[in-house]
């Protein structure tokens, strides 16, 4: 079991070091990074592409080095460790399995190099195939070119498997699969990860599968951690306009705002606010997730309706437009009537207050106690 601490790690890329042409010096690929990563948890990375995704994770197998700062595994210093003496297992998107090796020698290979026993390597094998599932075995008799691509993934983990990692890191393990069997094998490696209970870092540019794989999330932007937590800790109490843009989908709503004397105006529109939601007088942003709305109501503001996406399998629609020309989806019964207007009102006490220019978040509704 491993616990990895990142202390105020700095990388930057020698070509990130020289100055551009037009003056510009670039960002570091990681500006200071601190975080922990608990015994036997899944932590999703998520951020746009360039946020320094990739090169956290190869900070922590060590296939990328700090320029300054820490890599501590379990209490120990490992950052000037080489990759391979830290035991690490890591899958990325294109497998890389050895062509020319069946499923079986795939797995194998670690043991041959490392002169285990031929009985290690048997007990490891057959324990890991267990693991993986009914029609594993059949998987172990074929060369990579002739599985399909959610095959080679699984053989992929396999081999992650087989060695007995102390942490697993994911980069984008199943981005290259079509979307149904991405599906099914993100549930697959869930049940894996919580079988095992190794360290795993999940690298992905999609929320969902973040939300979906990580015991906790951490969202970058830039080379920084804009916010580490558990996905109700990021919806409901971003740290900042960026987290909250960026986690929910269709996304919240941010709309201009002036609050008076406790009261809210979108432009013409007013309200009083609850009393526990306390502001200063002034322009603010509020934010309104899909499911803070009501439709059709008498104080409403009107809403220009654009179209309606509707989910059947959920019972569900989005109706989709712009409330004071903020991009705004709802979410309304299925059978919800399409119109050109409609009026609707924030349920304030969801919603979120943030300055009327930066990122600086006023007020949250904090994490909701549902049961
Ligand atoms: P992500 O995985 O989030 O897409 P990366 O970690 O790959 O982001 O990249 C972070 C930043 O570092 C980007 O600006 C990228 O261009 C830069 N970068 C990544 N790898 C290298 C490299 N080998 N050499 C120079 N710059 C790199």
């Amino acid at each position: 079991m491993t616990q990895i601490e990142l202390r105020n790690i700095v990388k930057q890329y020698d070509s990130q070091d020289q100055v551009t042409l037009t003056g510009y010096k670039g960002e570091p690929a990681l500006n200071r990074i601190n975080l922990t990563i608990n015994d036997g948890e899944t932590l999703s990375v998520v951020g746009p592409s360039g946020c320094g995704k990739s090169t956290l994770l190869k900070v922590i197998a060590g296939l990328e080095y700090p320029n300054s700062g820490q890599v501590i595994y379990s209490g120990h210093d490992f950052t000037e460790i080489k990759p391979q003496d830290r035991g690490v297992g890591m899958v990325f998107q294109d497998y890389a399995l050895y062509p020319t090796r069946k499923g079986r020698g795939n797995l194998s290979y670690f043991f041959e190099v490392h002169q285990r026993t031929e009985e290690e390597e048997q007990a490891r094998i057959k324990a890991t195939a267990d693991l993986m599932g009914v029609d594993f075995d059949l998987l172990l008799g074929q060369i990579p070119d002739t599985l399909s691509g959610g095959q080679k993934q699984r053989v992929a983990i396999a081999r992650c498997i087989v060695r007995d990692p102390n942490i697993f890191l994911m980069d984008e393990p199943i981005v290259n699969l079509d979307a149904k069997l991405r599906e099914r094998t993100r549930i697959e490696i869930k049940k894996l990860l919580r079988q095992f209970g190794i360290t795993t870092i999940y690298v992905t540019h999609d929320q969902q599968e973040a939300i979906f794989m990580g015991d906790r999330i951490v969202v970058m932007r830039k080379g920084n951690i804009e916010q580490v937590g558990t996905f109700d800790d990021l919806y409901y109490s971003p740290a900042n306009l960026f987290v909250a843009q960026f986690i929910g989908t269709p996304p919240i709503a941010v709309i201009p705002a002036v609050i008076e004397n406790g009261q809210i105006a979108i432009e013409t529109t007013r309200w009083m606010l609850p009393p526990d939601i306390a502001l200063p007088n002034g322009a603010v942003r509020v934010g309104v997730r899909p499911e803070g709305w009501r439709l059709d109501t008498d104080d409403g503001i009107s809403m220009a309706v654009r179209h309606i996406e509707r989910i059947p399998t959920e019972r569900a629609a989005f109706v989709i437009g712009a409330v004071a020309g903020a991009h705004t989806s709802i979410v309304a019964p299925v059978d919800y009537p399409m119109r050109e207007v409609t009026r609707v009102t924030p349920d304030w006490e969801q919603a979120l207050f943030f300055e009327a220019e930066g990122e600086t978040v006023l007020h949250t509704p904090g994490v909701p106690d549902l049961f």
